[in-house]
Formats: structure tokens, C-alpha cells, sequence
């Protein structure tokens, strides 16, 4: 069994970290969340702070467990968890206080094929949007109305969490839709997309005039056994189209991340493919925990038989090939729900507003 004390103290990553990192890799056995929960967790060892995060639940030979509004890590009380819901897919949603707000308006729970992807196993309430009516604009309306905002003139980022429009022309278009829709309520900030399936030069150049400022979030996942873990519409992107992909995209003028699944590759090829893409990166890589769901999603991971040693490993291997790059890519909490830093970011504190507790409860990050 782990001990999460002294791997901190070997790894000189604070116990927070460690904490939160297995936490993420293990799930909790409480059954909160039917499968998939949102939820908010304190953990003791980062007094003061809050981390939005979505776990496995039903996991029950996890060593972490919820009882009312307790964590528990072997049965004894390790920090507080709070706002415990079951994680369906929804229409959208605000991250970071109101500043960015994500959208699911092309059914992503819907999607499947993924070996990795919890879609499946959860339950949705993204309906695919009517693009030919008002619809959205009625929802968006009705949303500012629930937040207390006259519009969405005062949000910064709108990001499309989606990867199912099956071919370029169809995320165009929808995106066109989406930016008609959003300027309508008053929104002039930066639209992105989670996808794989925006592939060309004329593409890129097409959504930075017409949808533009735009941001790419590549949705690589892994970068060995493509082929394995994913569906064959995102398998059929190789990991060297991937990085010219990225080149085109910063030349017709998008900002580009990437977001990457650890624990499905060994990190030698991870970091070695990191490390290629990282100059072409304007956003800090969305580098996620492998959550297991299941014995086979564990089997097939890389992680091996002491998956917080390998995690912790894999965090440090990754902050070396980061540090070059530290003045311009920072993690943020409200990026990422299963991050490998919590309280510290290569040796330096990292802290964000909606992660601090003024009193009980802390806003969402
Ligand atoms: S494309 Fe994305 S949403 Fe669809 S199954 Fe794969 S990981 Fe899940």
C-alpha cells in the first residue's frame, strides 16, 4: 500500500498534491455521483484551500471514501468534501467565477468510442441544439438571467467541449452559429474548440476570420497505441500530423493547447512529444490524470503497481520539460479538473482567488 506522507517527503511534492493526484487516480468507494461525481474537496494537508474536482465513484477497492461531508483516506478523516453531484453532461456551464464559460451545444454525451471516456457512464442533459431556431440564444438569455449578469459582454473565453461533428466542415459551421449567437448577448471575447477534427490550413485560416480571435485545444489523449485507445476518427490523426497540425494553427493566428490523458503512454514518450509541441503552444497543456474506472482501465494503463509513485514521477518529468517555458505557460485550477498541481507549480506556490476559502465554502474555480 502507498504511503502518501513519505512519497511527498521522496518527491517533494506537498501532501495536498499528493493527495489530490491519488484521489483523482483512485476514485472514491461511495457511491455519491452514481459513477461520476462533481464535487468540491478541502483537503487538511492545503489549509485554506478548495479544488473543484470530478472523481470515480462506485469504486470499491479504492482506499478513499466520502461519509457525509467528510474525505476519508483508510477510514480516517483526511479533509472536507462538499457540493457532491452526480457528473452529467450539461449545456454549459460558468468556470473561474463568470469569466469563461464552457459550452456542450453539440451533444457530447453522445459521443463515444474512446476506451478512456466516461461519457458513457454518465448521464446527459446536452441536447443537440436546434441551429436553425432561437433556441440557444434563449438558453444563453435565461443562464444570465440564473448568474445575475445583463450579458455575456463582461466573459472572457467560450470553449465548445465537444469532438463529434465527424468532419471539419460541420465544426465550422457550428462554430459560425456559436459566434453569431454569443455576439448577440454582448460576447466579443476568444472561442475555442476541443477537438481533433479541424485538420487543414485553409480550415484554421477560415475559423481565425470568420470566428475569430480562436483558440484550438487539440485533443490528442495519448500518444502511442492511438489506434487502441481511441475512436478511429481521432486514432487517424498521427502524433507528427499532430504537431504540424499545431504549426498551421499558430500560423493562421489561433492560440492552441493540447490536452493529453497521463497514464496512457509511458512518460519517456509523453515528455519526448511534449517537449516537440510545447514551442507551439500559446495555452498551458491540459495534462489530465488517467482516472480508472474499472479493472481494465487500470490493466491497460502505464502506471503498473504503484500508480501514485508512477504519477508522481510522471509530474516531475513533465515539470522538466515545462521549466523552459515556465514565463509563458502556468498551470490554472479553473483549466482543469484532474491537473497534477494543486498548490505548487515547480517549486513555486499556485494559488488562484476561486481555490481560496474565506469561510466554509469557496466559488468554483
Ligand atoms: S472523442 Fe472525446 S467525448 Fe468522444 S468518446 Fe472520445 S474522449 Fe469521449
Amino acid at each position: 500500500m502507498e504511503n502518501f506522507e513519505a512519497l511527498s517527503a521522496q518527491f517533494g511534492v506537498p501532501l495536498a498534491d499528493v493527495t489530490m493526484i491519488a484521489l483523482n487516480a483512485h476514485g472514491v468507494c461511495a457511491n455519491n455521483g452514481l459513477g461520476r461525481a462533481r464535487c468540491m474537496i478541502a483537503p487538511d494537508a492545503a489549509q485554506g484551500r478548495v479544488f473543484r474536482t470530478i472523481v470515480a465513484t462506485n469504486r470499491v477497492d479504492s482506499r478513499f471514501d466520502i461519509d457525509g461531508d467528510r474525505l476519508l483516506l483508510d477510514g480516517s478523516s483526511i479533509g472536507r468534501a462538499s457540493k457532491i453531484e452526480h457528473d452529467d453532461a450539461r449545456l454549459g456551464y460558468f468556470r473561474d467565477g463568470q469569466r469563461i464559460l464552457t459550452l456542450n451545444t453539440n451533444a457530447r454525451s453522445h459521443c463515444t468510442g474512446c476506451v478512456f471516456c466516461p461519457n458513457t457512464g454518465s448521464d446527459a442533459s446536452d441536447p443537440k441544439v436546434d441551429t436553425a431556431t432561437d433556441e440557444l440564444r434563449n438558453w444563453l438569455s435565461l443562464m444570465c438571467q440564473r448568474e445575475g449578469i445583463a450579458d455575456l459582454s463582461r466573459v472572457e473565453q467560450v470553449n465548445l467541449s465537444t469532438s463529434c461533428f465527424g468532419d471539419e466542415q460541420a465544426a465550422i459551421e457550428h462554430l459560425r452559429f456559436l459566434r453569431r449567437e454569443l455576439n448577440a448577448l454582448g460576447f466579443r471575447g476568444r472561442l475555442g474548440i476541443l477537438s481533433s477534427v479541424i485538420r487543414s490550413r485553409a480550415g484554421f485560416d477560415k475559423v481565425v476570420h470568420e470566428v475569430g480571435p480562436f483558440a484550438l485545444f487539440l485533443t490528442l489523449e495519448c500518444v502511442t497505441r492511438r489506434d487502441l485507445w481511441l475512436k478511429e476518427s481521432k486514432a487517424s490523426l498521427g502524433t507528427l500530423a499532430a504537431l504540424d497540425l499545431l504549426r498551421q494553427a499558430r500560423s493562421a493566428g489561433c492560440s492552441t493547447g493540447v490536452t493529453l490523458v497521463v497514464g496512457l503512454d509511458l512518460i519517456e514518450d509523453v515528455c519526448a512529444w511534449l517537449s516537440e509541441a510545447l514551442p507551439e503552444l500559446t495555452e498551458f497543456p491540459n495534462l489530465q490524470v488517467y482516472q480508472v474506472h474499472s479493472r481494465f482501465m487500470q490493466a491497460a494503463g502505464a502506471m503498473g503497481i504503484q500508480p501514485i509513485r508512477w504519477f508522481l514521477e510522471a509530474r516531475i518529468a513533465l515539470e522538466n520539460c515545462l521549466r523552459p517555458f515556465r514565463a509563458q505557460l502556468r498551470p490554472e485550477h479553473w483549466q482543469n479538473y484532474r491537473p497534477f498541481w494543486y498548490t505548487q507549480y515547480l517549486g513555486e506556490d499556485l494559488c488562484s482567488p476561486g481555490t481560496v476559502m474565506f469561510s466554509q465554502q469557496a466559488a468554483a474555480p
